[in-house]
């Protein structure tokens, strides 16, 4: 049996995963597929946008200087959108123009139809335009040449719209992360496949990691459960290193007899970067490389798995990708009781979230024992109680992770 060597801090955890986190090589990634993806370089417009000269309401492009109210103009030429008029505007002619359409030669201004007396071959103009009314000129979004999206951007609906307006069919983006989920346990069984025997449990761990990694914008793909048993583990560790550039395990990274995941994967050629952090929910951590590979073995029970992934795998996929906000957002809170840590490590507790008038009132979401999993779907933050004898007294700030941005707003 082998016992931690040395446990680390949370800190120094999470700053050795980042610091030994490669950023992932640039893709073009489709413009479909490229949302919450880091851009990799500045993007330039490669156009004018517009192109050229529109109409930015339905109605007539005139010569501004031949407008007087109740000239009548006639009609020779129509301008809709995608089909620019061949003939050009004369003295006092109009051409029928619509949203979009470009402004024919000879035009320097449009008149809405509800300026006019309406549609047909001659109108009656009823309102007298400046020269320019209604035209948006080439170039007055985005000028060829220009920077649109900086390097580091993340991608959103917006970005996506302006990178669109300018031709881009894909994105120079830092790719997703692989990451492949496998769960170890031989109590495990798959959830939707049949019923429980004595002494098994269904495998929720590795479903919940994939989503969680998938949300953190990774191409995350679950393995199976393995079992316990030394050959099954290294052949699956050995068939998620194949394809993954993260492999996140859970479960049988402890000190128990049948914790076999860590020498395992130091078997097969995983340098040990740390092994024990002093942190609850999730001593036995594991984190190791190999290659550009980077292994992550989290503890089997459900909160530990979720929270250590939340707090050292998440931020390392998101460095992975370039995203800047990798770390979630840390506010102060207070509880209303004093709050006594006895586990000798930081507790991140979870907590329910109350804005008052003194600020973010937190409060345990009841007991928080590593295999409650109900307790993950009431929390809105995790506070963070340093291992302090005292505790910490009511009305004391405390710095909290929030889980769930939403609560903020
Ligand atoms: P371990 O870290 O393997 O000692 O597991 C600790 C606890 O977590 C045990 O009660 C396991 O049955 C449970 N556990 C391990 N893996 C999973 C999983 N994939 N889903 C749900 N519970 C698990
Ligand atoms: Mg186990």
């Amino acid at each position: 049996m082998q016992l931690f060597e040395r446990l680390i801090e949370y800190s120094e955890a999470e700053r050795l995963v980042l610091q030994s986190t490669p950023r992932l090589p640039v893709e073009e990634m489709p413009l479909g597929e490229a949302l919450g993806l880091a851009l990799a370089r500045d993007l330039e417009a490669t156009t004018d946008s517009p192109p050229f000269d529109n109409s930015a309401v339905d109605g007539f492009a005139i010569r501004s200087a031949d407008a007087a109210v109740g000239r009548v103009f006639p009609v020779v030429d129509e301008a809709p959108a995608g089909r620019p008029a061949r003939k050009s505007v004369g003295e006092g002619e109009a051409v029928k123009i619509f949203t979009g359409g470009v402004i024919p030669d000879g035009a320097d201004a449009v008149v809405m139809v509800e300026n006019t007396s309406g549609w047909g071959e001659s109108f009656e103009l009823g309102k007298v335009p400046s020269p320019g009314n209604n035209i948006r000129l080439a170039g007055e979004d985005t000028r060829r040449g220009e920077v649109i999206l900086r390097e580091g951007t993340e991608v959103g609906a917006p970005g996506i719209a302006l990178a669109a307006t300018q031709g881009y069919g894909a994105l120079p983006v830092y790719r997703r992360p692989k990451v492949v989920v496998l769960s170890t346990g031989t109590e495990l069984v798959e959830p939707g496949t049949r019923g429980l025997s004595p002494g098994e449990i269904f495998d929720s761990n590795s479903y919940a990691i994939v989503a969680a990694a998938t949300e953190a914008g990774a191409e995350a793909r679950r393995l199976y459960a393995a079992s316990d048993e030394a050959s099954a583990l290294r052949s699956a560790i050995e068939e998620a290193l194949e394809t993954a550039d993260v492999v996140v395990t859970s479960g049988g990274v402890s000190v128990g007899e049948k914790d076999l995941v860590k020498s395992t994967m130091l078997d097969l050629g995983v340098e040990q970067v740390f092994w024990g952090v002093k942190f609850k929910p999730g001593k036995p951590l594991f984190y190791g490389t190999r290659g550009e590979t980077r292994l992550f073995g989290l503890p089997g029970n459900p909160v530990s798995a979720m929270v250590c992934f939340d707090l050292f795998v998440r931020p390392a996929l998101m460095e992975m990708m370039g995203r800047r906000d990798r770390r979630r957002p840390r506010i102060a809170v207070y509880f209303e009781r004093d709050i006594v840590n006895k586990f000798g490590r930081l507790h991140a507790m979870r907590v329910s979230l109350t804005r008052t008038e003194r600020g973010w009132l937190a409060e345990s979401v009841g007991a928080q024992g590593s295999g409650l999993v109900s307790s993950l779907t009431k929390a809105d933050a995790l506070a963070l109680i340093g291992p302090a004898a005292e505790g910490i007294s009511a009305g004391e700030p405390v710095e909290a992770i929030v889980l769930r941005d939403e609560k903020l707003f």
